[in-house]
């Protein structure tokens, strides 16, 4: 292979070759592959059946918690943000309240520079969502709040304090993710990848369960959405 030889002979670094097999050769191709195979019913799956509309920042870009409104500002500015935005902040904020994937599907397809069906599609639907049951991924992919701020600088710029666990002051991502894990217990249990969640969650004591599952209503209660007619009003839907 040509990346081998070029690697070999000191012409290609290793981060280099690599970003090549393994995300444009490997993980690309297999996108291209999945749509191929998956279409058109991959289209309409939603396997959590969450039913809410897309929440109103994703278009209007007002929202409090500073990392999922950072990641919003770049594709209002830029129609683009890194792989790790889309994935662990917006797809996760989508996942954790509750969204319906196809709307959050035709968001990314309108939004972003890149966006391509093909490519777009099985990103949103198979892996930041697992509104196909885990075709493509092989969990779902969610995050609480202690993951953003490894990750990131946007805690210290936010309204919500990511030390507390549940409470108006409260990171949303906390309370909303372990309620997540409470409300699909079945595929946290079948799955050696995010079992462990699920063991961390039984052992919190009754009373931090029940705020838990207050916060997270009061949350997703309160959360402005878009109406359900959004896409027409704003640009074409991806259907043919
Ligand atoms: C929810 C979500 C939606 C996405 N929507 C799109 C989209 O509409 N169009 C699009 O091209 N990519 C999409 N991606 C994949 C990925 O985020 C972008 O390809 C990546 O941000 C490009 O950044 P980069 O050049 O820094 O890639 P790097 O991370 O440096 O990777 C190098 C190249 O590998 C390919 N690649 C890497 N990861 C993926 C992936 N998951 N799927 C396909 N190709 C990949 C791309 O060609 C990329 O340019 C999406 C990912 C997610 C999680
Ligand atoms: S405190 Fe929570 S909502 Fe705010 S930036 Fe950190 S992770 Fe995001």
């Amino acid at each position: 292979m040509k990346g081998d030889r070029a690697y070999a002979a000191g012409r290609a670094r290793l981060n280099s070759v690599e970003g090549l097999v393994r995300q444009v050769l490997g993980w690309r191709e297999f996108i291209r592959i999945y749509y191929e195979a998956q279409m058109p019913e991959a289209r309409e799956r939603n396997h959590f059946g969450f039913t809410q509309p897309l929440p109103a920042a994703f278009w209007d870009g007002e929202i409090d918690l500073a990392c999922v409104g950072d990641a919003l500002h770049h594709v209002r500015t830029r129609a683009y943000s890194h792989h790790i935005q889309r994935l662990m902040i917006l797809s996760n904020f989508s996942n954790l309240t509750q969204t319906d994937p196809r709307d959050l599907h035709r968001w990314f397809y309108l939004a972003y520079a890149d966006a391509y069906e093909w490519v777009e599609l099985p990103n949103v639907l198979g892996m930041a969502t697992y509104a196909d049951g885990g075709i493509l991924a092989s969990k779902p992919y969610i995050a609480g709040g202690n993951y953003v701020h490894k990750m990131s600088d946007a805690c210290a710029r936010c309204a919500y304090d990511v030390k507390q666990k549940t409470g108006d002051r409260a990171c949303p991502l906390n309370y909303l993710y372990w309620d997540f894990v409470a409300q699909h217990r079945a595929d946290f249990l079948e799955n050696g990848r995010v079992s462990l969640a699920l063991i961390t969650y039984d052992k919190k004591t009754e009373a931090e369960k029940q705020a838990i599952a207050a916060s997270a209503a009061q949350f997703r209660q309160n959360l402005p959405r878009l109406d359900s007619g959004w896409i027409n009003d704003r640009g074409q839907s991806p259907d043919p």
